[in-house]
């Protein structure tokens, strides 16, 4: 009897062994898989990425997928979308290397944007270089992406362009936190108070527009909030968040997205008295 029971034992610690290892494997290959990389005609590529995961379909058969090219002819113009209103206050944050992009995680509640009367709260900010958006064609050397979430979990993001020439002010605040994780992988570290205010525009001017998540799974009805002005970053500064993306392009901006269920407005502030 006793035999048996210390038999019954073994196979059940066997069993447990088996199972240990086999789900180890299978972590093991997800971890040193890359899940989607920008390398054009790759694999794991732009064009590829709807075809990596059912759940990541909408990256290749969506209507309204991000980014695209911002065209004058084929934006609708007017005061009607309002100013932007952002409600923004400084609060904890953490920075990571997710791998294809550096992220900035406001961890305590870092304020709101009001669109067409519901709140989206800022969860994060990432960057993006060269930009994915393009203005009339032309692309530029960063784009950032402020990602916003309401309490029924719609998603809006405001972008920003810059081109290479003074230093970004708010990234010059972080470089002393970005050095040194550039080589790490997931590994969230704590970086304090920011204040998402000090994130600058530069102008009122925006574009609106119903798109996507850039990166899979390519989730849809995103609002987007793109700043018509274009802002500058030193070069350097972009050195470094591209030597963070561990992809062997070293870039991390898909390409943009054919037009077709998307309708463009821009905002312009009336020019007399107008905020
Ligand atoms: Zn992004």
């Amino acid at each position: 009897m006793m035999k048996l029971r210390t038999q019954l034992l073994f196979c059940v610690f066997f069993l447990v062994i088996i199972a240990f290892s086999a789900s180890k494997i299978t972590c093991q290959e997800v971890e040193d898989e890359k899940e989607f990389t920008y390398v054009l005609g790759s694999e794991n590529g732009p064009e590829k990425w709807g075809e990596i995961h059912p759940e990541w379909a909408a990256c290749k058969s969506g209507e309204m997928q991000s980014p695209i090219d911002l065209i004058n002819e084929r934006v609708a113009v007017g005061t009607h979308l309002g100013k932007l209103k952002r409600s923004y206050k400084p609060t904890n944050t953490t920075i990571l290397n997710r791998g294809h992009d550096i992220m900035l995680r406001w961890v305590g509640g870092a304020g709101t944007i009001q669109i067409n009367n519901t709140e989206y709260e800022l969860k994060q900010c990432h960057w993006h270089s060269p930009s994915e958006h393009t203005f009339n064609g032309k692309r530029f050397a960063l784009e950032l992406h402020m990602v916003h979430e309401s309490a029924d979990k719609k998603v809006a993001v405001v972008g920003v362009t810059y081109k290479i020439g003074r230093p970004d002010t708010f990234l010059s605040e972080l470089m002393e936190h970005i050095g040194p994780i550039v080589f790490t992988d997931n590994e969230e570290r704590d970086v304090g108070v920011l204040d998402p205010r000090h994130i600058k525009m530069g102008s009122r001017k925006y574009y609106r527009y119903i798109g996507s998540l850039t990166v899979p799974p390519c989730t849809e009805n995103v609002v987007w909030t793109m700043v018509q002005k274009v802002r500058t970053v030193s070069r350097e500064q972009v050195r470094l968040l591209r030597a963070a993306v561990k992809d062997e392009s070293k870039t991390n901006a898909r390409p943009v997205q054919p037009i077709k269920k998307h309708s463009v407005h821009l905002y312009r502030p009336m020019d007399a008295g107008s905020n």
